[in-house]
């Protein structure tokens, strides 16, 4: 019988266990592979566990984790209806940037998760997550931009936003980032 999408998402969350593909497992306390419904419509993507998620083995579990939980309230969203996860899976030392070798070797689970729950709607959350998608594009250009595109024969509609931790820092962005919510709040509800 196949697996079932939770089982083949659990199975990620194994292999990410007992990674060893760059150096970030040594110093993380736990793996964060990423957590939420495993037939989500919409998927948010961060750039990689910080403190507290590295504690828990949960993202966005910290303050950059509150105010999303804001942002998804101002959408009438909540977590159980998406998935949550990252560019990288182990936390980088001092939530350092990932460095390229590291988003080489760490992606192919985020692909391979991408390619299991199959969502509509990718939020990606901060300059790396939109890398990801449209390499060398600049968040202050694309942020709010509604984006369709068929990526590894996947349609996807990708709505870039700055990360929450750059509106926990900047007022201007924390204003960009709730407006850019109101506009992912409208596409939803079309
Ligand atoms: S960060 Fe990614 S590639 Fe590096 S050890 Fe963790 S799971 Fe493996």
């Amino acid at each position: 019988m196949p697996l079932s999408p939770g089982q083949q998402l659990e199975y990620i969350a194994y292999l990410v266990k007992n990674c060893q593909k760059c150096p970030l497992y040594k110093s993380a306390t736990n793996p964060v592979p990423g957590t939420g419904n495993p037939q989500a419509k919409i998927m948010f993507i961060g750039e990689a566990p910080g403190f507290y998620e590295d504690q828990q083995g949960l993202p966005f579990v910290g303050n950059s984790g509150k105010l999303l939980d804001k942002l998804l309230d101002t959408i009438q969203v909540s977590r159980s209806e998406v998935f949550i996860g990252n560019i990288l899976k182990h936390r980088p030392p001092q939530n350092r940037d990932p460095l390229p070798e590291e988003i080489k070797v760490c992606t192919p689970y985020l692909k391979a998760q991408l390619k299991i729950i199959k969502p509509k709607v990718v939020i990606t959350l901060g300059r790396f997550a939109l890398d990801y998608f449209f390499p060398n594009e600049s968040i202050s250009r694309l942020h709010g931009q509604i984006k369709e595109i068929v990526w590894q024969d996947l349609p996807l509609t990708i709505i870039p936003v700055y990360h929450p931790s750059a509106g926990l820092r900047n007022g201007a962005m924390l204003k960009a980032l709730q407006n850019d919510f109101l506009t992912i709040g409208r596409f939803l509800k079309n």
